[in-house]
């Protein structure tokens, strides 16, 4: 059997990203307005220091206006509380992105549900994910899930009908939203976790594999049904196999078994990892034309 399709995550996030600077000259020019997204950081934790440049630098390259909060580890809740609500009533503002995790300290579901849902660009707030939920117009969709989605339609053409697709995890952020676009697909949608009976058997049915379960390799390559589309969201950090002391990037799919049997598939990294921050540019750009009454993009609806 044939090699799967390797599915270029990067490429097509270069392709999205320069459809959303074309939206960004655009609704400079129609309306006068330059999106801007408010990123937070509170703390200093290096991984999310490395996030939040990424973001910043997307931001500029794209002609956006990025506003930075980046404030101390003891900042106090009521601090930055305060901080959103000034965010939320700045008409300059149309995104906020408060990056996670907040230390202990603070309580990470308060200051979410803080943010105004229409400045909510990652999709987080319950209010997004009712309408997303609910198949109602106007909800900002997670990036991650919103990036994997299209990936899927690149891959397989826009129709999804009556695919049988298996979201493998649950998470607020991950899979239950992906499982709620997929069934938007009108796909029939099995989301497993923890504790799903017979886990191999339920991927093997699967004609849509998406991973996002936060375990190196976990699913292995005869756990996928032959010409399947696997997309694996995970991002994990292992030691080198032949390089001591260095570390490697591996998703949550055993690539190299995989990619045998499927008939396409996301590589780690390259794959989804590069949508994520692409879809938060296009959700920034959503957020400014739907706060500017101009037509939101196409893509950033799902
Ligand atoms: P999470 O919140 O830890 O959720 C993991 C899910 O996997 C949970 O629903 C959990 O089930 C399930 N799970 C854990 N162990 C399992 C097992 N042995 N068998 C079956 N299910 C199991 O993780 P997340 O935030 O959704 O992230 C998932 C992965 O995606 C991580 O590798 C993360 O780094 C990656 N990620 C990537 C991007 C990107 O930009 N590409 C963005 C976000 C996340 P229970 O609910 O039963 O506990």
């Amino acid at each position: 059997m044939a090699e799967a399709r390797i599915i270029d995550g990067k490429a097509f996030a270069a392709g999205l990203r320069a459809r959303v600077a074309e939206g960004v000259a655009a609704l400079k020019a129609s309306h006068g307005v330059t999106p801007g997204l408010a990123v937070v950081l509170v703390g200093e934790d290096p991984a999310s220091q490395v996030y939040v440049r990424s973001k910043e630098k997307a931001l500029a390259d794209l002609g956006m206006n990025s506003f930075d909060h980046h404030m101390p580890a003891d900042l106090g809740e009521v601090e930055l509380l305060a901080l959103i609500d000034r965010l939320n009533a700045d008409p300059a503002v149309h995104g906020i992105l408060v990056q996670l995790p907040l230390p202990k300290h603070i309580d990470t579901q308060k200051v979410l549900a803080r943010i105004v849902p229409e400045k909510d660009a990652d999709g987080f707030h319950v209010v997004n994910a009712g309408l997303l939920a609910t198949g109602s117009p106007g909800a900002i969709v997670p990036c991650t899930p919103l990036g994997s989605l299209l990936l899927l339609r690149d891959t397989l053409g826009a129709d999804l009908k009556g695919k049988r697709a298996l979201v493998l995890g649950r998470s607020n952020i991950v899979g239950k939203p992906m499982a709620q676009l997929l069934l938007q697909q009108d796909c029939t949608v099995t989301v497993a976790h923890s504790r799903t009976q017979d886990l191999p058997g339920e991927c093997r049915r699967a004609d849509i594999l998406v991973a996002a379960v936060g375990r190196p390799e976990m699913v292995r390559g005869d756990w996928i049904k032959p010409g399947a589309v696997v997309i694996d969201v995970g991002i994990n950090r292992v030691p080198h196999p032949t390089e001591p002391g260095k570390t490697k990037l591996v998703g949550d799919v055993a690539y190299d078994e995989a990619v045998k049997v499927a008939g396409a598939i996301t590589p780690v990294p390259g794959g989804v990892g590069p949508m994520t921050i692409a879809c938060l540019m296009l959700n920034t750009l959503a957020a400014a034309c739907r706060a500017a009454g101009a037509p939101v993009p196409a893509e950033a609806l799902a």
